[in-house]
């Protein structure tokens, strides 16, 4: 597994609202800062690029190679066409490629 480092883009899971009104999805994210640096898939802070504004979030965990994605955690980003919109999240059993 590969060991997350400053700059490098990853998935962000969103979390949905209790009523269903949103869903949970994958959000595009920057590494800002590695909690445990030399730990694969460890805690770090990450700028979040919404669609309709940017947030910060420190010591956001690892959502954990195969476990179901959960809301608050980060991820690498699943091949190309396998998250049309953050639907699919729940039946994804591996993950992405590691970039380059
Ligand atoms: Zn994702």
């Amino acid at each position: 597994m590969a060991e997350p480092n400053i700059g490098r883009s990853v998935h962000y899971t969103s979390f949905g609202t209790p009523g269903g009104e949103y869903e949970s999805e994958c959000r595009a994210a920057i590494v800002t800062e590695v909690d445990e640096p030399g730990t694969t898939n460890g805690a770090v802070g990450l700028a979040v690029l919404n669609p309709t504004g940017l947030f910060f979030n420190r010591h956001v965990p690892y959502a954990g190679n195969g476990q179901r994605r959960r809301g608050g955690t980060w991820h690498w980003p699943e091949p190309a066409g396998s998250n049309p919109y953050g639907a699919a999240i729940d039946r994804l059993t591996a993950d992405g490629p590691t970039g380059p």
